[in-house]
């Protein structure tokens, strides 16, 4: 441990839900001894059988010995009374996400863990200060924000306030360390890094969706296979929960007033209708359908080369730009203007397809749907830059580490060069006049330098 640290040895999580029972796990299998809260005995109950689920996964597949099995679980105290955390050095809450329930735990905990333990809130959108002011210790919160689910994902953001004790924070963060995890140390800021910079970006795709310009297959594989990230935005929504989607919107919006975090119509829409993504069976896909094999009809024509094949099948209407390969594949931006007919992009799409290149059909807009996507995302990272709210390194991490990119926005801005981007983005802010398009300074200087953002 280095100095100015408090010794963490036994920890105590509140909440033992979605989140309350992967933290639970993180901190046994890192040896500490763990004392887990739930409302009531059942629920308790039930957090210890989500752990044993867990758990008797990983020895069923070969991760884990039923020896260490049984050692994790012997390291685990569930519970109904908060009076047993009297001796916890950290706790961490995970209960719902509202204010109120979280100020009186924390103040009822106040009056029972001794002076120096370390109060952390797993809040993805709440006001850490609001949580803090509201107890007898302000200095000792922190905030402690795992990803889901926590066991596999790195990130842990540490949020720290204004009146957070700096050994508090670095105590937080050596222990994610020790853990496996990626901490990054920032401020109390709405949607803190990766929910600000991701859900920022989901709602600009539903934005794009809502345009009718592109389907909802062709925007997902424009995110999957032409920027690499793990499932496009769209499906991505989905599995977060169009509900969750939405409240966190809701919290940038309030914070920032930047429209391009307000909640999308559809969005609200589909709330509203109880599609709400993957839990209710319905979102942006129907998780009872059957899906579709991407295979339209039309006549294929094959090349020798993609890059010819490519040059066939631009013209009446239609141009065909090929990306580069990337991990998920090579993707082709088929283009349409007012002038093409439905038979000549329905030969180009099977065309592709035939010869191992994912299209995706859009308007011709500058930045096609790829860039539409992407540039944006990364001005948005460079914004954040230049606030001084977190370093490159930190925004790359949270974004790799948190939400499983392949490599980060700084990362992905010094790979295509910022004077790509920047030439991308302005021809998108020139033609829709959005304010939001415009590119930060940070990005125009790093373009005029020609200097890398990591490095
Ligand atoms: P959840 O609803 O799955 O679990 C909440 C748990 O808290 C339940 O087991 C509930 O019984 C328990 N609880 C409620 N009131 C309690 C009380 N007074 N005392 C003790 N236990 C109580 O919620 P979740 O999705 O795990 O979210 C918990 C927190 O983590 C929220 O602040 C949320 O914003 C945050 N978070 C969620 C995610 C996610 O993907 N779900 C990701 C990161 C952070």
């Amino acid at each position: 441990m280095t100095e100015n640290t408090r010794t963490i040895e036994q920890v105590g999580v509140i909440g033992l839900g979605t989140m309350g029972a992967g933290i639970v796990e993180v901190f046994a299998k890192a040896g500490l001894a763990v004392v887990a809260v739930d409302g009531t005995t059942e629920l308790a109950e039930r957090g210890r059988g989500f752990l044993e689920k867990s758990t008797g996964k990983q020895v069923q597949r070969g991760r884990m010995t039923e020896a260490d099995q049984a050692e994790l679980l012997g390291r685990v105290t569930f519970t109904a009374e908060l009076r047993d955390l009297a001796a916890a050095d950290l706790v961490v809450e995970a209960v719902p996400e509202r204010l109120d329930i979280k100020r009186e735990i924390f103040g009822t905990l106040d009056g029972i863990v001794s002076d120096q333990a370390i109060l952390a809130s797993n809040t993805s959108s709440l006001s850490l200060t609001e949580i803090a002011a509201g107890t007898k210790h302000p200095h000792r919160v922190v905030g402690m924000h795992f990803f889901n689910p926590a066991p596999v994902l790195k990130l842990v953001e540490v949020i720290t306030t204004i009146l957070t004790d700096d050994d508090v924070v670095t105590s937080v963060r050596d222990l994610a360390t020790q853990m496996g995890k990626k901490p990054v140390v920032v401020g109390d800021r709405a949607g803190f890094v990766a929910n600000a910079l991701l859900i920022t970006y989901l709602a600009r795709a539903i934005r794009t969706y809502e345009t009718g310009h592109v389907t909802r297959e062709d925007l997902d594989a424009a995110g999957r296979v032409g920027i690499g990230l793990p499932m496009g935005p769209l499906t991505l929504c989905d599995l977060i929960g169009l509900d969750v989607a939405k409240e966190v919107c809701g919290v940038l919006y309030n914070a920032t007033h930047d429209p391009s975090a307000a909640p999308p119509a559809l969005l609200e829409q589909m709330v509203a209708a109880g599609r709400l993504g993957r839990k209710t069976g319905q979102g942006f896909y129907d998780y009872g359908e059957q899906a579709d094999d991407g295979s339209p009809a039309g006549d294929v024509v094959t090349a020798d080369s993609v890059e010819a094949l490519a040059t066939a099948l631009s013209g009446d209407g239609v141009t065909v730009e090929l990306h580069q390969g990337g991990d998920n594949g090579r993707l082709a931006e088929v283009v349409r203007t007012a002038a093409a007919d439905q038979a000549t992009i329905d030969r180009a799409r099977a065309s592709l397809l035939a010869a191992e290149v994912t299209p995706v059909v859009g308007r011709d807009r500058a930045g096609r749907v790829r860039d539409a996507l992407l540039l944006p995302h990364l001005n948005d990272a460079v914004k954040m830059l230049d606030s001084g709210y977190a370093s490159a390194e930190d925004i790359d991490t949270a974004m790799t580490a948190g939400c499983g990119y392949p490599r980060g926005p700084l990362q992905i801005i010094d790979d295509l060069g910022a004077d790509r981007v920047l030439e991308g983005l302005r021809a998108m802010a020139a033609e829709t006049g959005e304010p939001a398009l415009h590119p930060s300074p940070l990005l125009v200087e790093h373009a005029a330098a020609g200097r890398p953002f990591r490095g």
